[in-house]
Order: C-alpha cells, then sequence, then structure tokens
C-alpha cells in the first residue's frame, strides 16, 4: 500500500457516523481529506487500485446502503476560507454555518438563507441546496475542481454549470469540488442579518424534525402546478401562494395521501413535516427504501404524481 494509504486511510470504517441519518454499513476504506492535495492524492490512490471511490461532505443529503461501500470513501474536511474585498474563496469542506459566519464577521451578505442548513460548501454547490426563494448558486462566481477522469485542476465559471433546482453539473460528471468563490454585497446593516439568521434559526427549529434525517427526501412539484393544486384540498389563499411560487410542497401530498407517522422498521414519516423521513434509532437503509417506495407509489396512485428524490442513493 502507499505512502499515502498509511498515512491517511483505514480499513473497514462504519459510515453511519458520519450521516445525518445515522444510517449505513461499512466502507472498505476511508480517508479524511484536509484540503485539496489530500483530495487528489486520494482520487489518484483509487484510480491505481482500480478502488471504487465516492466523496462523503457532510453526508446530510445522502443514504448510505447497510451493506456500506465496496471501495473507498473520501470525507471532506479541507477548512481554508479567504475574504477579499467583496470575495470569498472557501475550502469545499467548509461548513455552511462557519460561512454564514464568516461572511458576516466581514460585512458580507446575501447567504443568510443557508443558515441552519447541516451541509459543507462543495455538498451544497453539487446540489444547488437552497431555502426561503435563494439558491447557492445566487453569489456563485466559480468553482475550482479535479477532473476525474483527467486528474486535471480545472476552474469553471458558475454560468457554466447549469444549475436548476437542487442540481449543478457536478451531478452526473465525474468532478470533485475542491473550493468555491462566491460574490456579495456589502451589508448596509449586519446587525440586521444577524437578526434575520435567529427569525430563519427559530423559524426551522419550529418546521424540521430533531431526529436524524437527510433532509427533504423528494423535490417539491414544480411541473404542472395548476392540475396538482386542483387535487389537493387547500384553502384559495394557499392555492394562490403556491401558484405564485410556481412550486407545490411535497409534504402536502405525503400529508394528503394520510402517511404522516407512517413507519416501516425504525423509519417514520416525520409527523412535524411530512417530507422527512426520521430514523427512529435503529433504522436499516432498507427501512427507509421501502418507506420511499410506499410514498412513491401511494402518491402517483391518489394524485398521479411521480414524485423525485431529493437525497442522493449511494450505490
Ligand atoms: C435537518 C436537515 C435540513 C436540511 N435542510 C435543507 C434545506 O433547507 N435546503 C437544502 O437545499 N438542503 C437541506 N438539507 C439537505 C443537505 O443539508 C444539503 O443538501 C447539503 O447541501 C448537503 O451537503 P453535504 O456537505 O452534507 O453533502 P453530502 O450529503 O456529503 O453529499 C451530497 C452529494 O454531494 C456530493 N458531494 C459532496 N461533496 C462534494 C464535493 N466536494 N465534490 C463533489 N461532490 C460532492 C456527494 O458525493 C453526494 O452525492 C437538509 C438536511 C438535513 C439533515
Amino acid at each position: 500500500m502507499s505512502k499515502f494509504f498509511e498515512k491517511k486511510c483505514k480499513k473497514n470504517v462504519e459510515l453511519a457516523p458520519y450521516t445525518t441519518f445515522k444510517i449505513g454499513g461499512l466502507a472498505d476504506y476511508f480517508c479524511v481529506a484536509k484540503n485539496a492535495d489530500d483530495l487528489v492524492e486520494a482520487a489518484k490512490f483509487a484510480k491505481e487500485k482500480g478502488l471504487n471511490y465516492y466523496i462523503l461532505s457532510g453526508g446530510s443529503n445522502v443514504l448510505i446502503p447497510d451493506e456500506g461501500f465496496r471501495g473507498l470513501v473520501i470525507k471532506v474536511k479541507s477548512s481554508k476560507l479567504k475574504v477579499q474585498s467583496d470575495l470569498v474563496d472557501v475550502d469545499a469542506g467548509v461548513g455552511l454555518g462557519q460561512l454564514v459566519n464568516a461572511c458576516l464577521e466581514n460585512g458580507l451578505c446575501g447567504l443568510e438563507f443557508l443558515a441552519g442548513i447541516p451541509g459543507t460548501v462543495g455538498g451544497s454547490v453539487y446540489g444547488n441546496a437552497g431555502a426561503y426563494g435563494k439558491e447557492i448558486k445566487d453569489y456563485l462566481m466559480s468553482v475550482r475542481y479535479l477532473d476525474l477522469d483527467k486528474l486535471e485542476i480545472k476552474e469553471v465559471l458558475s454560468d457554466d454549470l447549469k444549475f436548476r433546482y437542487r442540481y449543478s453539473e457536478f451531478c452526473n460528471k465525474n468532478r470533485f469540488i475542491l473550493s468555491v468563490k462566491f460574490r456579495l454585497d456589502r451589508c448596509d446593516n449586519v446587525e440586521k442579518s444577524r437578526s434575520e439568521i435567529k427569525r430563519i434559526l427559530m423559524d426551522r427549529r419550529e418546521r424540521i424534525p430533531e431526529e436524524p434525517s437527510a433532509g427533504c427526501i423528494f423535490k417539491n412539484i414544480m411541473d404542472n402546478v395548476v392540475g396538482v393544486l386542483e387535487k389537493l384540498e387547500l384553502s384559495e389563499e394557499d392555492k394562490k401562494k403556491y401558484l405564485d411560487y410556481n412550486k407545490v410542497p411535497v409534504a402536502i401530498l405525503i400529508d394528503q395521501a394520510g402517511l404522516k407517522g407512517k413507519q416501516v422498521g425504525g423509519a417514520r414519516v416525520s409527523k412535524k413535516h411530512a417530507n422527512f423521513i426520521i430514523n427512529k434509532g435503529e433504522a436499516k437503509a432498507e427501512d427507509v427504501i421501502k418507506l420511499i417506495n410506499l410514498i412513491k407509489d401511494t402518491v402517483k396512485n391518489k394524485f398521479g404524481v411521480e414524485l423525485k428524490l431529493e437525497i442522493v442513493l449511494l450505490d
């Protein structure tokens, strides 16, 4: 085995503790990448050994199978963050909370909507994380990444990443995000932004279950919004609101299909927010998958709507 492996990798590592769902079996090999060099080394090592590899950051949007992963899991823990004027250059492994705080400390505003999302910069750019009507792409300038086919480091402008709702080009390309540049606004009033963050964190505490989960399981509905709204029991005021957003929250369909609180093994549809599946303590990935399929089938039969997954299933 190489020096890289001896220094940075372990064998047979349980993945559940590295995810917010607290679910998942063993990885054959596991390493922590603390900077871009480590990421490049890890990728090279996996390629040389012909190993499958998977990049895991905050682990807050993934479901890892009970059988674990046959190959190398690379946990991103890079942590550099540099502010220059209105530009923030930040490593993929930095947590969103840390990013938002650092921006405010430097009088830069815009990313407050990310407060409370338990992911990292890399995972959030990958899936274009968003909340309160904003998305991470809105402030993104460029992304530095490792092209895994050529093992070359490149930089791409945000406009070339084909962002849309919970999607970026990274979702189907063989690329590791190394670092990201944001261009932000100078704050008119930092205290106002801090109050905004407090309000967001309180709102999230009220709406989001405390139990382990991977966030929203399904994507909200953006197609045929009028047709879907016709099938739901909603006040005229709510219908108008969702028409204006051009988006129907999936939680409403799951709730109106009678699935709130539905449980398979240790996995349950949250009673607080029906688009969350929570781990009641001993949930297996298999329980979650069965529950996902049950929700999909029930919603399809009742409303004719095909639900699409927001979480990433590792296979
Ligand atoms: C309680 C809770 C609330 C949440 N609320 C929200 C919300 O309001 N809005 C929202 O959008 N999401 C939300 N999420 C989901 C999740 O936090 C986000 O999707 C987050 O951006 C995922 O980041 P991560 O670092 O945890 O990614 P991970 O879960 O580690 O990875 C997600 C995907 O990105 C890939 N990836 C990660 N890092 C890299 C990298 N450096 N290069 C290439 N690929 C990479 C992984 O391989 C994986 O496919 C919530 C989750 C939880 C548990």
